[in-house]
């Protein structure tokens, strides 16, 4: 019976210790791709590195395989992670993130992969694709060849909340780069000669739909730049942002909102602007009736969860292997406030998490 295999929670705990001390920040993953290649060998997986530098492994059992995912980079530059364990949560000493975003979802494959050669039984047929470069646009598993996997399915270890949650849904992103160009002056002799660059992307954001649009749309402008000095009317200001929707007409009118504000106020003021939005990646719903929600709902019933399927505003490797064919939902580790200083993870909720993907692989 799958339940019968138990997660050594000491081993999970003491792997995933060891992979945020390897320091991974997006683009530099090249040590612990390192690390891991040697413990899916050791494993006995093939394993091998694409030209992206993302690790795919799989076992030889044959059947349709199911593929399992995570990210090996982590947010931001922080280095030299320290994590502390005090009452079943780990933590760092709030200098720098602790990584569990996505290292917990790297852990829990190895401890998945770790039970089952364990128990001395063959494997499941199962691809795992460790991608690089997830937090910087998803460039890693947008590298990826998608006609490698044999997968039509696959599992995405990298959300948070309660276990019982499977992200069966996520938004569209369309990135936003704006310059506004207008003219130099003399700000205390003759500012009337000049056109401030500022005050019209100051005046296009007001115009701006932002925030919540509604329940499945976002926005955001989310950095600004500008300007040399106070005493010179500025002649550059530069804006980035986003949005989002799981709607794709929704999120073209809401680009479309926030262009038009630019191009409104740059015309008001005789400013010129340059736009560029890039398709940053694409949206997925799966249906509850879907094989792999299936399987999830399935596979948490027998651990006695209830599981519940929630739409994520997040991207994630999820959009692409989507996009490329294959059904993918994400599944949360537990970890908690990622992306900040106070980052934590209950090592309860990994075990918890690792027995869910178990039972499904199984
Ligand atoms: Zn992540």
């Amino acid at each position: 019976m799958p339940t019968n295999f138990t997660i050594n929670r000491d081993r999970l705990l003491d792997t995933f210790l060891t992979l945020v001390q390897i320091d991974s920040p997006s683009g530099e993953e090249e040590a612990i791709a390192r690390h891991l290649a040697d413990r899916l060998i050791a494993l006995g997986l093939a394993v091998h590195h694409d030209n992206a530098g993302n690790l795919i492994a799989r076992t030889d059992s044959s059947g349709e395989p199911l593929l399992l995912n995570a990210h090996m980079d982590t947010v931001g530059q922080d280095r030299g992670i320290r994590p502390i364990v005090e009452n079943g949560i780990v933590r760092t000493d709030g200098t720098t993130i602790l990584g569990g975003d996505d290292k917990s979802g790297v852990a829990i494959i190895l401890e998945v992969l770790q039970t089952m050669r364990e128990r001395g039984l063959p494997y499941p047929p199962l691809e795992i694709a460790l991608t690089v470069s997830e937090e910087i646009g998803l460039l890693g598993s947008k590298a990826l060849d998608m006609s490698q996997f044999q997968a039509r399915q696959a599992l995405v270890l990298d959300s948070g909340g309660p276990i019982e949650n499977v992200v069966v849904s996520a938004p569209s992103q369309d990135v936003l780069h704006a310059v506004i160009h207008g003219k130099a002056a003399h700000a205390g002799v003759i500012p009337e000669e000049g056109i401030n660059a500022i005050v019209v992307a100051a005046e296009a954001i007001t115009h701006m739909p932002l925030g919540r649009i509604d329940e499945e749309t976002t926005a955001n402008i989310g950095l600004i730049s500008g300007g040399t000095a106070i005493n010179i009317v500025p002649d550059r200001a530069e804006l980035h942002g986003e949005a989002r929707s799981r709607n794709e007409n929704k999120l073209v009118a809401q680009v479309q909102a926030m262009t038009r504000a630019l191009e409104e106020a740059a015309a008001r003021h005789g400013a010129g602007v340059e736009i560029k939005v890039t398709h940053s990646f694409s949206a997925y719903t799966l249906d509850e009736d879907s094989p792999l929600v299936q399987r999830v709902i399935r596979a948490a019933e027998r651990l006695g969860l209830t599981p519940s399927l929630v739409t994520s505003g997040g991207g994630s490797d999820a959009n692409v292997f989507n996009a490329g064919g294959l059904a993918a939902l994400v599944l949360s580790t537990g970890m908690k406030d990622v992306h900040t200083p106070q980052e934590t993870i209950a090592v309860e909720d990994m075990v918890r998490s690792a027995e869910l993907v178990l039972n499904i692989v199984q």
